[in-house]
């Protein structure tokens, strides 16, 4: 039996997204096609509008309609620290929180040996120049690296990583506090315990 090729389109490019297999792509093809039409439509229009006006902050790896940032650009901000986050909604959700004032980086992802996720995967060079080169930042030199990966095995891992290129620059490095649930994500805990998890962050640069 043919399938038809509009269909066996879609499921090709549905397959392409990372998390989704075959099932999956079927799963959501049947479910557009009980949908009406206009539901289709209105994904398609999202998806294009999402790609034609959002890109990444070439200096802290943000998702952003204007390159660099707002949260790289804006004046008021701290751009002597700068957040680590795994993810842009870890910044989303830090935003919300409401307390912290400096500047972002994100990796897009966590290092994951069983996934052969290694650091060149990652935004972790682009951090390290960032530091190392004092620019990024017109108001000055990156003074502390907070590293807010989340607190599962793999984020530790991360920090642990960061953590010792980083002191190698010469530059603070702390760990958000583990008022966060071990196992956790930043998007998953209430905005009270993300502030105080900022605010009483802990030094991993152990040697100074
Ligand atoms: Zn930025």
């Amino acid at each position: 039996m043919t399938t038809p090729s509009a269909y066996d389109q879609l499921l090709d490019q549905l397959e392409k997204l990372p998390g989704i297999g075959r099932r999956s792509a079927e799963r959501i093809a049947f479910h557009l096609l009980r949908q009406p039409a206009d539901a289709s439509v209105a994904l398609a229009r999202a998806l294009e509008a999402f790609r034609t006006n959002l890109r990444v902050c070439g200096v802290c790896g943000h998702v952003t309609e204007s390159d660099p940032c707002p949260i790289c650009t804006d004046p008021q901000r701290d751009g002597t620290v700068v957040l680590v986050v795994e993810q842009p909604s870890d910044v989303f959700a830090i935003e919300q929180a409401g307390s912290y004032r400096g500047r972002y980086h994100v990796l897009m992802g966590r290092l994951a040996p069983m996934e052969a996720i290694g650091p060149g995967d990652l935004n972790i060079q682009p951090l390290l120049d960032r530091v190392r080169s004092r620019r990024g930042d017109e108001d000055g030199a990156v003074r502390e690296v907070i590293l807010g990966t989340n607190p599962t095995l793999e984020g530790d891992g991360t920090a642990l990583y960061l953590a010792e290129a980083l002191t190698e620059l010469g530059v603070s490095v702390t760990r958000l506090a583990r008022g966060m649930p071990t196992g956790s994500s930043l998007q998953g805990v209430s905005k009270a315990v993300l502030s105080d998890a900022v605010q009483a962050r802990v030094r991993m640069d152990s040697h100074r």
